[in-house]
């Protein structure tokens, strides 16, 4: 059998994907947009490696969390130092911001990023082995509204790919203090039923309960039905923020829904945390989500920084997009399809295209053009506009026959007028 893909992975392709939302002209779109938003919220583009040294995402991420626990992708290098494939991208970026000391003598710094991410997970719709990530990162800033132009720039990403019906869930986890009176409040109500709690909640019960939370476990869930409320347990301070960024969301009419069970997998966040969520999409209904995280760049080394931000999962955006029908743009077609009959045509038609591509004209030519009806065939197929069959006597003429695939019509056109020709007709 010849070789596949391994299991969790896909390949994007120009045609003949298995999948619509595994066609790249989509991607290119989305990447287009998720960049374009970003930079109007003023934040640039950072890459960092794909894999990291395994400590950055037991430190970053958290060493009790499930993807470090469970889900990384990690291995010795030749040097035998613990390597891993990143898991996500928060980490990342915070490590660069460090090493760089891109902090010094600025305010607040805005940044995003695109790419792969990697987590061994059980593969199923909606959730793979190697996924597409893009999130952003603004550090320095403490302020609720810094929280709430995060919520805002991913729902504007949303809006500008049309997407409809998503759901805003909206939380707070508050600061240490009220995380701590939150942490023993959830034990009081959970030790009564520790003995029915699955393996993995009794585990957090003492490490982490409000992971317990996050749980899928069906019977962990029914217990939690009557759990306490987090924001009951908000410090002044803790509250305040948390309404100011409702107000503002208000204020720039971002609907939401008050979601108390939301406090994301992982460890470092504080305050607001969020997730949107579509409903076409099953049980990977997630689209994306973050909040505030002000303790992780200090738990790194570096210095007390406040930070925020979101990461959103480009597969799921495309599948929803596909469900809703959302529009997307035309794959390109050529403008023009030379046909080329002979090796003194081709030649000819070789410097036409040239010609054509710098005028920025989409030109294909038929390199390997045998016979007209093949030739026309592949024209119709890639969706031509224009096909120009070019042989000797066209190029004594200096003319050539210009077909329009979709009416049929043929016109002859001057050889070299054919380029501004095509050009005139594309307005
Ligand atoms: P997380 O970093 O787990 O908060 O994930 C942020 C977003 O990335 C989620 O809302 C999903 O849209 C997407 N995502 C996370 N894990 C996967 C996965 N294994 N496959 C596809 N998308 C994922």
């Amino acid at each position: 059998m010849s070789i596949q893909s391994p299991k969790g992975t896909f390949d994007i392709l120009p045609y003949g994907a298995d999948e619509p939302w595994k066609l790249s002209h989509l991607w290119q779109y989305l990447e287009k947009i998720i960049c374009s938003t970003a930079s109007d919220y003023g934040y640039s583009e950072i890459r960092t490696p794909i894999y990291e040294r395994t400590e950055l995402f037991c430190r970053g991420v958290g060493d009790s969390s499930d993807i470090v626990m469970k889900e990384m992708f990690t291995f010795l290098d030749r040097g035998e130092r613990s390597i891993s494939l990143r898991p996500e991208g928060t980490a990342s970026v915070m490590r660069a911001f460090l090493e760089h000391k891109l902090a010094e003598g600025r305010g607040v710094q805005k940044f995003f990023y695109l790419g792969p991410m990697f987590r061994y997970e059980r593969p199923q719709s909606g959730r793979y082995r190697q996924f597409h990530q893009f999130g952003i990162e603004a550090i320095g800033c403490a302020h609720p509204a810094q929280d709430a132009e995060t919520i805002d720039l991913l729902w504007e990403i949303c809006r500008r790919l049309g997407l409809k019906g998503l759901k805003l869930h909206l939380n707070s986890v508050g600061d240490a203090g009220s995380r701590q009176a939150y942490r023993e409040a959830l034990q009081n109500f959970l030790r009564p039923h520790f003995e029915s709690l699955s393996q993995d909640s009794k585990t957090r019960f003492e490490k982490n309960p409000l992971r317990i939370l996050d749980s899928k476990d069906p019977g962990d869930k029914k217990i939690l039905e009557g759990a306490p409320s987090i924001l009951s347990s908000l410090s002044p301070d803790a509250k305040e923020h948390f309404d100011e960024v409702r107000r503002l969301l208000d204020q720039v009419a971002i609907p939401y829904e008050i979601n108390d069970r939301i406090v994301r997998g992982l460890d470092y966040y504080t305050k607001t945390v969020f997730e949107i969520t579509a409903d076409v999409l099953g049980a990977q209904n997630a689209l994306g989500g973050g909040g505030r995280f002000d303790g992780l760049i200090g738990s790194l080394g570096g210095p007390d920084l406040p930070a925020v931000g979101f990461a959103g999962g480009i597969e799921r955006l495309i599948q929803t997009m596909l469900a809703q029908n959302a529009p997307f743009p035309e794959q390109p077609r050529p403008l023009l399809y030379l046909l080329p009959l002979g090796e003194e045509a081709r030649r000819a038609c070789f410097s036409l295209a040239a010609a054509g591509r710098r005028k920025g004209v989409f030109v294909e030519i038929d390199l390997h053009a045998k016979k007209v009806g093949a030739g026309l065939q592949a024209a119709s197929k890639l969706q031509a506009r224009f096909c120009a069959i070019i042989g000797s006597e066209e190029i004594a003429k200096g003319l050539s026959q210009l077909k329009e695939l979709s009416t049929r019509q043929q016109i002859e056109v001057p050889l070299d007028r054919l380029i501004d020709f095509c050009l005139e007709q594309k307005k």
